[in-house]
């Protein structure tokens, strides 16, 4: 078995009342294990595959073989995505929530013109993607942008194949299993609670790596 499934660094009802346990369980336990099993049996038997990180794969999909690309795509995909997903994420007022601070935010405040206009830009971008996918805050040649990916496609995987390129720095997760129990149809609702569950000091450090 190449890789598995991480526990989350928090209770599932850590990030009460803005994601329910019952999602946290389900989100993380069901489809988040099902991405990493079917990972798995794609490229059992091909030490190539199995010896290398995730975010290695996807960022190379051409030197997947033809026949099992889409799988480890959308799987492969799926465990980079929610591997991030939980790390950003932390308990309100204990990690989670605030604004940034440092490099990080200097960087938001120059690209975007402050903090309110990012969260404005990253939550369209959130609210404008079509079905499943995930809106992405990305460092792409040292400078920040944001983006959206449909399914569970990640910037890792270039421009060419998902239409957004860079490495992800802070992501979120819009297909409705993420938030449907709580929120119903109301993606905005989500967006909005979110942003108090955001770590960070975890994006601050996915930034000072990705530079
Ligand atoms: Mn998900």
């Amino acid at each position: 078995m190449a890789f598995t499934l991480p526990d989350l660094p928090y209770d599932f009802s850590a990030l009460e009342p803005v994601i329910d346990t019952l999602t946290m369980q389900i989100h993380h336990g069901k489809h988040h294990g099902a991405y990493v099993t079917n990972l798995n049996n794609a490229i059992a038997g091909k030490p190539a595959l199995e010896s290398k990180t995730v975010q290695a794969i996807i960022g190379n999909l051409a030197g997947v073989p033809d026949d099992i690309r889409p799988v480890v795509r959308n799987n492969g995909g799926g465990h980079a995505n929610h591997s991030m997903f939980w790390q950003i994420m932390a308990p309100k007022g204990k990690g989670g929530g605030g604004e940034p601070t440092g490099e990080l935010a200097a960087a938001i405040n120059s690209t975007f013109g402050s903090f309110a206009n990012f969260q404005a830009k990253f939550n369209e971008a959130a609210t404008k993607r079509f079905g499943s996918g995930w809106a992405w805050l990305v460092v792409k040649e040292g400078k920040l942008s944001i983006g959206s990916t449909a399914n569970q496609d990640n910037p890792l995987m270039g421009e060419a194949i998902c239409g957004l390129g860079g490495t992800p720095i802070c992501g979120v997760d819009v297909w409705e299993h993420a938030y449907y129990l709580k929120y119903q149809n109301r993606r905005p609702e989500y967006l909005t609670a979110w942003w108090s569950v955001v770590n960070w000091a975890k994006v601050a450090e996915f930034f000072a790596a990705a530079k």
